[in-house]
C-alpha cells in the first residue's frame, strides 16, 4: 500500500484552518490520506482523532481530543466531522466500573467543545484513555483477513512482527476502550493494535509517524497475505452461463419485497456489479465454503447482513422453476434469520424489535453481486463492501480457513440499543424504494411528472427517441436528484427498442412499480389533407407506442408479483376532440381505450391503470411542449394572440381560470402510484374544469 504522505500538503493543511490548533490540520489531512484507500476504510468504516492544547471561552488552556463524528467519511474529512470534546473529564471515566452505552453517549454530548456536533464515533473512549497525540483506526482488509483465521495469534504475529498487541473481539465502547489502555500499558513498546475480527489502531505523538505505521502494518499484511496466495494458489476461474435476467432480477425483487410493520410496502432497489473478479468468485464450485461465512467486520453487518444468500439457476428451464429456486431459497435464510434472532434473545435475556429476515447481499451464479437497498445508496455501498468481502475470503482460502465472529457478537452490533432507538422514528416517502418509468422525457409534461416522482421518494428512468431533448431535461432534473433519474433513449413505437429498454432498466433497477407512458406526438391538419403517412406516423407513438409499452412491462409485473402503476398520459381531446386534430384525437382515444383493456386484464395481477386527462400544458419554466411547439404557431395565428396572449386564452377557457401545469400533471401521477385509493380504469381531468371534456 502506497505511503501517500507529504510534507508541503500537511503544511497547506495546517494553514487553512487557522482557527484551530496546528493538529486539527494534520488530522484532517491524514485522515482524507487513510479515506481514500478503499482497502483501508469504506463508507464511514474507521475513525481518528487528534489531542490538543486549546484556550476555552475564558481564556484558559485545556486539553482536547478532536475525534471523528457518526456519519462522517474520513475521505471527505472537514473540521465540523471532527468534534472536539475536554480530554480531562472523558479520562475520569476509566475508574468507573461499568458504563451503559447510552450514558457513555450522553458523556460525550456533555462534555462536547459545541454543542451542535455530531455524535463522537462510539469509538471515542479509545482514542481518548490512549496517550498518543495522534491515533488511526481502520478495517483494513488485509488486517481482518489474518484476524478471522483459527490461528490469528500466530499468523499476525508471524506477518507484522513483535511490536503489535493482540486483543480478542470486544465490543466498541467502554469495555473495549479499557482492554486496549490496559494492553497498551503493559506493552510500552506497542506500535499498532490489533483487535480480532474487528480491525487495526496505530498510534503516536504526531501524525505522520501514526499514517506511516498504518500503512506499513498492512503492507507488511498484504505482502505476507501475497506470499501466501502463491505458494496455495485456487484453482482457476470457470465460466458459467449467465441466467435470463429479465425474468430472475423482477422475481427476485418481488420476493424480497414485504409489508412493514407500519403497514408501508417496501420494496428494494436492486444492484447489480459484475466484473471478471466477482465472476470468478461466484463461479467458484466451492462458493458456499468459500463465502458463507459472516463479516469481515462488525460494522458491516447494519449494510449487508451477517450472511450472503446463494441463487444458482444452473439447468433450471422455467420460469416457474426459476421462481421456485428463489422462494425457497428465501424461505430458508428468513428461518435461520429468525433462528438466530430467538437464539440471541433468549440467551441475552434482552427484547429486541427484530428487523426485516432478509437478505442484502446475493450471489448468483454466473451474473455476480445482487444487492437489495432501501435506498439506492444503501444497495451500492452494500456492493462495494460485498466487493471487498469476496476479495478478502478468497484471499482468507489460501492462508488458512476463515473464521467468522461468534454470532452473539453479531448480534450486539446489529440490535445495538442505540440504533434500535431510532427504528420506526423516521417515516418513509409515499415511494420510496419504487422504479419509474415515464416516456416521452424529453418533454415539459415528463419534467412535471418525473419531479414529483421523485420528490415523493422513486427512482425514475426517462426515455425519449431525442437524445438531446432527453439530455436536457436529464440534465436539469440530475442537479437536484443525482442518480437517481437516469435517461433511456428509446423508441416506444419499435417494440424491438422498448423490450430492450425495459431489459436495461430492470438490469440497472431489478424491476419496475410505476409505468407513465407519456410520449406523444401533434399533427395539424384537416382529414381532407391529412397525409396518411402523417397519420400514421402519429398512430404509431401516441396509439402503438402506448400498446408496445405496457405489453413489454406485463412479464414484469408478473414476475415481481408485488402489482404496480400503469398511468397514461392521455387527453383532454379524447372526450372534446378539435377539428384539424384528428390524428392526435383519434390516437389517443386509442391508446385511452387500451388502458381501459388493461385494466381490465391485469387486475389480477393487482396492476392498477389509470388515465390523466390533461390540458393546455405549454412549457414547465425551462422546457417547451413538443405538443404546444407543433399545435401552438397555427394557434397564435389563427386567434391572432402572442405565446403569453394565447397562455392567457387557455387560462379563460377553463371553469377555474387557473394556469394548468406540468407539475399537475405530476401531483396527478404521484396520487395514482401512491396507492392511495382502490381505483383502476379511471380518467382524472386535470384541465381547469372543461365541461365539453367531463368524463362520461
Ligand atoms: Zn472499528
Amino acid at each position: 500500500m502506497k505511503n501517500r504522505y507529504d510534507s508541503k500538503e500537511a503544511e497547506k493543511f495546517i494553514a487553512r484552518y487557522p482557527d484551530f490548533p496546528p493538529e486539527m490540520g494534520l488530522r484532517v489531512y491524514t485522515s482524507r490520506l487513510i479515506g481514500q484507500e478503499e482497502d483501508l476504510v469504506l463508507h464511514g468504516g474507521g475513525n481518528t482523532s487528534a489531542k490538543a492544547t486549546m484556550a476555552n471561552i475564558l481564556g484558559e488552556e485545556e486539553r482536547v481530543i478532536f475525534v471523528k463524528g457518526s456519519g462522517w467519511d474520513l475521505g471527505d474529512m472537514e473540521p465540523a466531522g471532527l468534534p472536539g470534546l475536554k480530554l480531562e473529564s472523558l479520562c475520569k471515566l476509566r475508574a468507573l466500573e461499568s458504563l451503559s452505552d447510552e450514558e457513555m453517549v450522553n458523556q460525550f454530548r456533555i462534555n462536547l467543545l459545541d454543542a451542535s456536533s455530531p455524535n463522537p464515533s462510539i469509538e471515542t473512549l479509545v482514542h481518548a484513555f490512549l496517550p498518543h497525540s495522534f491515533i488511526d483506526h481502520t478495517h483494513a482488509d488485509a488486517i481482518v483477513t489474518l484476524t478471522n483465521q483459527a490461528n490469528a495469534e500466530e499468523l499476525l504475529k508471524d506477518a507484522l512482527g513483535d511490536k503489535i498487541g493482540i486483543l480478542p473481539f470486544i465490543m466498541p465502547g467502554f469495555p473495549l476502550a479499557k482492554a486496549v489502555i490496559d494492553l497498551v500499558e503493559s506493552q510500552p513498546d506497542m506500535e499498532c493494535l490489533i483487535l480480532r475480527n474487528h480491525g487495526i489502531f496505530t498510534f503516536a505523538d504526531d501524525a505522520k509517524t501514526a499514517y506511516d505505521r498504518m500503512i506499513s502494518y498492512v503492507s507488511k499484511a498484504e505482502d505476507f497475505i501475497a506470499e501466501k496466495i502463491e505458494a496455495n494458489p485456487l484453482p482457476s476461474c470457470i465460466s458459467e452461463e449467465c441466467p435470463d435476467t429479465d425474468t430472475i432480477l423482477p422475481m427476485l425483487r418481488g420476493a424480497l419485497s414485504y409489508t412493514e410493520t407500519n403497514g408501508f410496502k417496501r420494496c428494494f432497489h436492486l444492484h447489480v456489479r459484475s466484473n471478471n473478479e466477482i465472476l470468478c468468485a461466484v463461479n467458484r464450485l466451492e462458493i458456499k465454503d468459500l463465502y458463507g461465512g459472516g463479516v469481515l467486520t462488525p460494522d458491516h453487518v447494519i449494510r449487508t447482513k451477517n450472511y450472503p444468500l446463494f441463487l444458482d439457476f444452473t439447468d433450471l428451464g422455467s420460469p416457474e422453476e426459476m421462481k421456485a429456486h428463489i422462494d425457497e431459497a428465501i424461505s430458508e435464510y428468513t428461518s435461520a434469520y429468525h433462528s438466530y434472532f430467538n437464539k440471541q434473545t433468549k440467551d441475552k435475556k434482552v427484547e429486541r424489535t427484530q428487523l426485516d429476515p432478509l437478505p442484502r447481499v446475493i450471489l448468483v451464479k454466473g451474473l455476480g453481486i445482487v444487492t437489495a437497498g432501501k435506498s439506492l445508496k444503501e444497495a451500492k455501498i452494500c456492493a462495494d463492501i460485498c466487493e471487498h468481502t469476496l476479495r478478502a475470503k478468497t484471499a482468507s482460502a489460501s492462508v488458512g480457513k476463515y473464521e467468522e465472529l461468534d454470532s452473539c457478537f453479531i448480534f450486539d452490533m446489529e440490535y445495538w440499543s442505540l440504533e434500535q432507538a431510532k427504528l420506526g422514528k423516521k417515516s418513509p416517502l409515499p415511494l420510496e424504494g419504487k422504479i419509474a418509468l415515464v416516456t416521452g422525457g424529453g418533454g415539459a409534461i415528463a419534467v412535471g411528472i418525473s419531479r414529483k416522482l421523485l420528490e415523493a421518494g422513486a427512482r425514475v428512468f426517462l426515455s425519449d427517441i431525442d437524445e438531446e431533448r432527453l439530455q436536457i431535461v436529464h440534465k436539469g432534473l440530475s442537479e437536484q436528484f443525482g442518480s437517481m433519474v437516469r435517461p433511456l433513449t428509446m423508441d416506444v413505437a419499435d417494440p424491438q427498442s422498448v423490450v430492450l429498454g425495459c431489459g436495461k432498466i430492470i438490469l440497472e433497477a431489478g424491476g419496475l412499480d410505476i409505468v407513465v407512458p407519456n410520449a406523444g406526438i401533434a399533427h395539424v391538419a384537416n382529414l381532407e389533407d391529412l397525409d396518411s403517412a402523417a397519420f400514421h406516423k402519429v398512430l404509431d407513438v401516441n396509439l402503438c407506442g402506448v400498446f408496445e409499452i405496457i405489453k413489454a412491462v406485463i412479464p414484469v409485473f408478473r414476475n415481481q408479483g408485488t402489482g404496480g402503476n400503469i398511468i397514461i398520459n392521455s387527453s383532454k381531446n379524447v372526450f372534446a376532440p378539435g377539428a384539424s386534430f384528428g390524428a392526435y384525437s383519434a390516437s389517443k382515444a386509442g391508446a385511452h381505450q387500451i388502458g381501459k383493456i388493461a385494466a381490465l386484464e391485469l387486475a389480477e395481477l393487482g396492476v392498477k391503470v389509470n388515465m390523466i386527462n390533461a390540458d393546455a400544458i405549454f412549457d414547465d419554466g425551462q422546457v417547451s411542449s413538443g405538443l404546444w411547439d407543433v399545435v401552438g404557431p397555427d394557434r397564435m395565428r389563427s386567434r391572432n394572440l402572442d405565446p403569453q396572449g394565447l397562455k392567457e386564452y387557455y387560462r379563460q377557457r377553463n371553469l377555474l381560470k387557473t394556469e394548468v401545469l406540468a407539475d399537475h400533471v405530476g401531483n396527478g401521477v404521484v396520487f395514482f402510484a401512491s396507492d392511495q385509493t382502490p381505483t383502476t380504469g379511471a380518467t382524472l381531468p386535470i384541465d381547469g374544469g372543461i365541461m365539453a371534456a367531463f368524463p362520461r
